[in-house]
């Protein structure tokens, strides 16, 4: 059962100022599992995101690391404890090119670029002159060469050219067959059901269903979608 439930939210209400956006979200993710997170603009995905990464606190609820409760951890012990957010928009020196970015942390940047042939080419290129989406491939090349525990990735493909968004997703399928849990919120549903072992959706801050991916029809995608309005 642990092992099932490798990261799991649980009756998570969370929101901002005076605004409740999070009212009891229930979410699991096992370990080399795909959850895709769906559901219409301000569902509350993002910050499900953002709680799930310890960047806003809850007013209710639970977060927990294999039956740990960390909900009180803020982020930096989370993502030491293997619980990374993607794409991660800080960490990234404009001033260095993408080699000496990824030589920062790691000594061999190589295996990133066989992996990430994109950014390869782009090797000589300082990081503040790349396109955003090129900045957001540039921050997932450490889960790449150090996998960790839990990915929660919000709106990976945003802004990449189609061709980057087909080696993030190829990434993602690398993490899955190594383990990683991975919480997947993506606009792109077509591209996310396709890597989604299970499927969660949100409409006013709760999921209203989750379930195998293999039960998820274009019916039940227009209802979910359609449910908010
Ligand atoms: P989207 O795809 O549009 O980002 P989402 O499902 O990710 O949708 P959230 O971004 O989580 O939804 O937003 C949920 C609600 O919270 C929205 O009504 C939004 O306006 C509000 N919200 C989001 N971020 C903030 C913030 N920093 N301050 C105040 N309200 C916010």
């Amino acid at each position: 059962v642990r092992e099932r439930r490798l990261f799991t939210l649980e009756g998570v209400a969370a929101g901002y100022a005076d605004t409740t956006v999070l009212r009891g979200v229930d979410l699991t993710v096992g370990p080399g599992e795909v959850v895709a997170l769906l559901g219409a603009n301000g569902a509350g995905k993002s910050t499900t995101c953002a709680v799930a990464v310890g960047d806003l606190p809850v007013s209710a609820g639970r977060v927990l690391l294999d039956g740990r409760d960390v909900t009180a951890w803020p982020a930096h012990r989370r993502a030491r404890a293997g619980i990374l957010l993607a794409p991660e928009g800080r960490g990234v020196f404009p001033g260095l090119t993408v080699e000496e970015n990824l030589r920062t942390w790691l000594p061999d940047p190589e295996p990133v670029f066989a992996r990430l042939p994109h950014l390869g080419e782009r090797r000589h290129v300082p990081a503040g002159a790349l396109s955003g989406g090129e900045q957001q491939l540039l921050t997932l090349a450490p889960a790449l060469i150090r996998p960790p525990r839990v990915l929660v990735a919000d709106e990976p493909s945003l802004g990449l050219a189609p061709m980057v968004v087909r080696q993030v997703f190829e990434v993602f399928a690398e993490l899955r067959a190594r383990g990683v849990a991975l919480l997947l919120v993506e606009e792109k549903a077509t591209e996310a059901l396709a890597v989604a072992d299970r499927v969660a959706f949100m409409r006013l801050g709760r999921v209203t269903w989750s379930g195998p991916r293999d039960e998820v029809d274009g019916e039940r995608l227009t209802a979910a979608y359609l449910g908010v309005r």
